[in-house]
This record gives structure tokens, sequence and C-alpha cells, in this order.
């Protein structure tokens, strides 16, 4: 077995660094608790400067690049598919579509290789701020985001190969069965939930013993690309949990079971 220092150096090296923030970042909320509205002003640039900081050394790590070569195109090249965009959706259908070998498939990415910092779970959260964005904010449209003076959020969006899955939190959130049947309703052949769950579990690698015996088994499948797993938190959720049984809420083994599956209407 072959054994890539580098990459274990680096990832050692995230690790600490994601531990840093966690420590810096929890004194932050701290400080932030007893500051004046101008001294946060100060403070989140200073906190945007660590966060660029981590990812900029992290990506250092140019020599062990996870990433496949770009394609060189020529003027007059034709191909069999043409996809622009290699976010989720887009670096799934090239993978299956060039699963025909004879296939020609062109993946046109507006950003670049993702950082290494995105590569690590939770880190995210952490640095979503510097990591490649396409910098969207919404408009003030009267009605939402009115108490921030600016009347406006920003709606993230990855600007990366992988897109949007370089700076999301991997939560694996199916959409909501009412959604999918609507959508079918007026007229978008092939989205009801039946079908879509075929491909759901068609995707899906479930490690999870507890759920492939419970009801919700038959929504799974173990055999997909895309592994699937449930943290072991113990006993730090279980005062959470506690609180919310206490007033009155489930709590569900699967929120991507049946019992999920049910209209807003029904609460
Ligand atoms: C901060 C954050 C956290 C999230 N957390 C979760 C989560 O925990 N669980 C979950 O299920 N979902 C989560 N999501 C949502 C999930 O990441 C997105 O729904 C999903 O990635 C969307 O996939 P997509 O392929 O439609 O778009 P994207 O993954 O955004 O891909 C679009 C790609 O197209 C590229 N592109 C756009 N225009 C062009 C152009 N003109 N030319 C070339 N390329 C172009 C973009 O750069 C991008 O790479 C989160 C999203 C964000 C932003």
């Amino acid at each position: 077995m072959k054994i890539n220092f580098p990459r274990i150096k680096w990832n050692v090296f995230g690790v600490v660094c994601g531990i840093v923030i966690v420590i810096i970042g929890h004194q932050l909320k701290n400080i932030l608790h007893a500051a004046s509205v101008a001294e946060v002003k100060v403070l989140l640039p200073f906190i945007k400067l660590i966060q660029i900081a981590v990812v900029s050394l992290y990506s250092l790590d140019s020599s062990a690049s996870l990433y496949p070569p770009h394609a060189t195109v020529h003027d007059g090249q034709t191909f069999d598919f043409i996809i622009v965009g290699a976010g989720s959706a887009g670096c799934v259908l090239a993978n299956r579509l060039t699963e025909i070998s004879s296939w020609n498939v062109l993946l046109i990415e507006a950003g670049d290789d993702p950082p290494g910092a995105s590569n690590i779970p939770g880190l995210s959260i952490l640095i979503s701020a510097a990591l490649p964005d396409w910098n969207y904010y919404t408009v003030d449209d009267g009605f939402s985001s009115q108490g921030l003076k600016t009347k406006s959020i920003q709606n993230r969006r990855g600007k990366m190969l992988g897109g949007s899955s370089g700076v999301n939190f991997m939560f694996y959130v199916r959409g909501n069965k009412v959604d999918y049947d609507n959508w079918a309703k007026e007229g978008i052949e092939g989205w009801d939930w039946n079908n879509v769950t075929t491909y759901f579990k068609k995707s899906e690698r479930l490690n999870d013993k507890y759920i492939m015996k419970s009801e919700s088994a038959d929504l799974h499948s173990t055999k997909g690309y895309l592994g699937i797993t449930q943290p072991d938190w113990n006993q730090k959720t279980k005062d959470y949990f506690n609180a919310f049984k206490e007033d009155g809420h489930q709590i569900l083994l699967d929120y991507n079971g049946h019992q999920h599956n049910h209209s807003q209407k029904d609460d």
C-alpha cells in the first residue's frame, strides 16, 4: 500500500487549523457578546482574515492535486454532450455519461479546482466565507431580511469543481414527497416521489444498521456511489433531544424516512 505522506501532513494541518478556529471562534463569541457594535465591525474583517489565511495555507498543497488535468479544447471540436457547470449535478451527470466509453463528454466549469480546505467535512461551516463563491446577495424585497441594515443576505453558491457541494455542510436531506408529487401534477413528468425515490436509492450507500432495520429501510439502499453515515453523537445531544421531547416533539431515527414525508399542512 502506498502511503501519501504530503496528504497526511496537510490533512493533519487542516484538522489542527479547524481546532484552532473552533477555539478562536469560541473565545470570539464570548468577546462579541460583550462587544459594542463598533467593536464587532472591527472584529469581523479580522475573522474573515483568519478564514482566508486557513484556506490559503491549506491550499498550498498543489503537488498532491486530487483532480484530473483540465481538457484542452480546440476550435471545431465536437462532443456528444456538453455539460455547463461542474457542480453536484454536473459532475454526477458527466460521470454517468462517460460510463459509455464511446461517448465524448465536455464538462465546463467557471471556477477552479477546489481548495484543499473544502475537503474536510465540518471545516466549511467555519470558513465558508473564504471558499470560492459567486458572491450573490438577495435584493431588498420589502419583506425579508428587514431587520438587517442592508436588508439583504448573502446567498452562497460554490464556484469551483464540485460547485456548492464544495461549501455545503454534507447533510443528506431528500426533498419532501409533497413537493415532488406537486411538480409531477403540474406536468413535470418523472419527478413524482415514487420515481425520484428509485434514483435516491440507486445513488445511496447507507451505512446505518438501525435505519436498515427500521420501517423506513425500504426507502434506502446500501449499494450506491454516495456513502451516508450518521454521526454517533452519544451523550452530547441527549440533553437537547430530551428537551425537544419534553416540548412535545418527536425525535426521528431517519429524517429521510416515511415520517418525514408528510405535508406541511399536516402540522
Ligand atoms: C452553504 C451551503 C450549505 C449547504 N448544505 C447542504 C447540506 O448540508 N445538504 C444538502 O443536501 N445540501 C446542502 N446545500 C445545497 C447543495 O449544496 C446544493 O443544492 C447543490 O450543491 C446544488 O447542486 P447543483 O449541481 O444544482 O449546483 P451547484 O453545485 O451550485 O453547481 C453549479 C456549478 O455551475 C457552475 N457554473 C455556473 N454558471 C456557470 C457558467 N456560466 N459556466 C460554467 N460554469 C458555471 C458553478 O460554478 C458551479 O460549480 C448547501 C448549500 C450551501 C450553499
